[in-house]
């Protein structure tokens, strides 16, 4: 198993790890931290299928299956069918799928209101490809638990910064893999304290890994397609995000290489891309890429051609449907932020929200390692939070904006 070249843990998830199950040593009276909840044994998987000889395949699928996707190169699904004959994808698309809207980045269950309705039948599943992978393997990634069933769990964080560091030019300092923690750790506090109050998803263990200096700066789409991949295979279950400088000029202080991406370590489109300058909004924007990397897709997306908005939705019946724009340091968007929607294109400032369908598909990823089925099924979780107050548009428009995946 290839190893990091180098990492380090936080010391919150060390402080973590070594509270789970110890009693407090020095405060006499101080109430026991409750026990870590037992992690499920099954969890993510990664099982490798080969490469097709033709143009079609079948693979299994076990009990307890929360979701799963397919990964690999010139991976183009024509139909994908469970074991009742149920098509999940027909015509290369989910079923159910917006003519309008671009396919998903890997072919996945589930993406939509559709494909969330069949629930995910176990055994014999049969897919067709438009074509060969040309030898190219294909990965079947799924979560799984005993009894198939949400009950929570912890995600691991890999965090990638080049060896001899990035520079944050608003800030005149250079994050390497020695201080980010130190640099980052409220954000990354943030994001973990979101992730678990929006999703049921706990923190888990962050890694730093130092990586080439050539994936310092993202310079053009060459670099970008290279950072996509800079995940290091072997590593994972989790969440893999990179700290960059360049992407503030390219349009995002986040951004995700596809949605889903795959949620594979070592893959091509595996890494989430985030610009260092976002160091103030590292909650919002990390947590908006984690939507996209489980499957999820901005609500509204706009795109003006001869004066004429417009507009691509979002799969989800669930989800607003914005037909508002707003103009913002010269580039047009919709009008959505005020809705909280964690995948608005750009960011609020109150506590996002995510509706019933974009939580069965976040929590049907294989980012996360699940708990055991003694925890209590969560079926909904939603956060509250104070009144609109929408950010000042200049700073808007460097939140989680991100450039449509796909
Ligand atoms: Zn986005």
């Amino acid at each position: 198993m290839p190893r990091p070249d180098a990492s380090a843990r936080t010391d919150a998830a060390a402080r973590a790890a070594s509270d789970a199950g110890r009693s407090p040593d020095t405060d006499a009276g101080a109430l026991d931290p409750p026990p870590a909840p037992a992690l499920d044994s099954f969890g993510p998987s990664v099982e490798r299928l080969g490469a097709p000889p033709g143009t079609a395949f079948s693979f299994a699928v076990q009990d307890g299956t929360l979701g799963f996707q397919l990964a690999g190169a010139n991976l183009w699904i024509d139909t994908l069918t469970d074991p009742r004959g149920r098509a999940y994808y027909a015509d290369g698309l989910p079923v159910g799928w917006p003519s309008a809207l671009y396919g998903p980045g890997s072919p996945q269950a589930f993406m939509n209101d559709a494909t969330v309705a069949l629930g995910i039948v176990p055994g014999e599943w049969t897919a067709t490809l438009l074509a060969s992978t040309g030898g190219a393997p294909i990965s079947l990634v799924a979560q799984r638990d005993h009894d198939g069933m949400f009950h929570g769990g912890v995600l691991d964080l890999y965090l990638y910064v080049a060896r001899g560091g990035v520079t944050d030019p608003d800030r005149g300092v250079t994050i390497a893999p020695g201080n980010v923690v130190a640099e980052y750790a409220e954000g990354i506090d943030r994001f973990f304290d979101k992730l678990s109050r929006l999703v049921g998803i706990d923190r888990g263990e962050v890694t730093v890994i130092a990586v080439d200096d050539r994936y310092a700066a993202i310079d053009g789409d060459a670099e970008e397609d290279a950072a996509f991949g800079a995940s290091q295979a072997g590593l994972g279950p989790g969440y893999h995000a990179m700290l960059v400088r360049g992407g503030y000029e390219r349009g995002w202080a986040g951004i995700t290489p596809a949605a889903p991406a795959e949620q594979l370590a070592g893959a091509p489109r595996s890494t989430v891309l985030m610009d260092v300058r976002g160091r103030d909004y590292f909650d919002f924007t990390l947590l908006h890429e984690l939507g996209h990397v489980t499957g999820l897709y901005h609500p509204s997306d706009v795109y003006v051609e001869a004066g004429v908005s417009h507009f691509l939705h979002d799969p989800l019946g669930d989800t607003s449907e914005c037909t508002r724009t707003t103009a913002l340091m010269g580039e047009t968007f919709p009008a959505c932020f005020e809705e909280s929607n964690l995948m608005a294109s750009y960011a609020m400032t109150r506590p996002p929200t995510l509706s019933p369908t974009q939580l069965a598909i976040f929590r049907s990823s294989a980012v996360y390692r699940p708990y055991t089925a003694d925890r209590p099924v969560v079926r909904s979780l939603r956060i509250g939070g104070p009144g609109l107050r929408p950010p000042p548009p200049d700073v808007a428009a460097r939140w989680t904006h991100c450039t449509p995946p796909g």
